[in-house]
């Protein structure tokens, strides 16, 4: 599978059972649908992404990509509870990819909210 920012190949990973792909040019990560959530279940899902995340803004621009799995035109997503986060997903087959740094960003803020869930359930 081709990266769909940059057109590197891609490289498949397993993490604890869960497959992603890796572009090693950009670093960027794609997930099939639902497999980031997957992923964001399990504590250190962080390390897999590796890639710069000086490089992950760079690439974090272009987002008139086509999904490299159905080549349909992907659509750019903020998550809602961090805006500052844009994912791209596709409307066909729901992978989404995510630029160096970003999936990092996704599971430790998500961490930091269920904390702040925890904090506030106490009170
Ligand atoms: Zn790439
Ligand atoms: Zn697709």
């Amino acid at each position: 599978m081709k990266c769909p920012k940059c057109d590197y190949e891609m490289t498949a990973n397993d993490y604890k059972g869960v497959q992603y792909d890796q572009c090693k040019n950009c670093g960027g990560l794609w997930f099939d649908a639902l497999e980031a959530e997957e992923l964001v279940e399990e504590k250190r899902a962080a390390e897999v992404d590796t890639g710069d995340p000086k490089v992950g803004s760079e690439y974090n621009k272009k987002w008139e990509i086509k999904c490299p799995a159905c080549q349909v035109r992907m659509l750019p997503v903020h998550d809602v509870e961090q805006p500052h986060i844009q994912l791209e997903s596709c409307p066909a087959c729901h992978g989404t990819f995510f630029d160096a740094g970003e999936f990092k960003d996704f599971c430790e803020e998500t961490f930091l909210d269920r904390v702040k869930d925890w904090f506030a359930s106490k009170n």
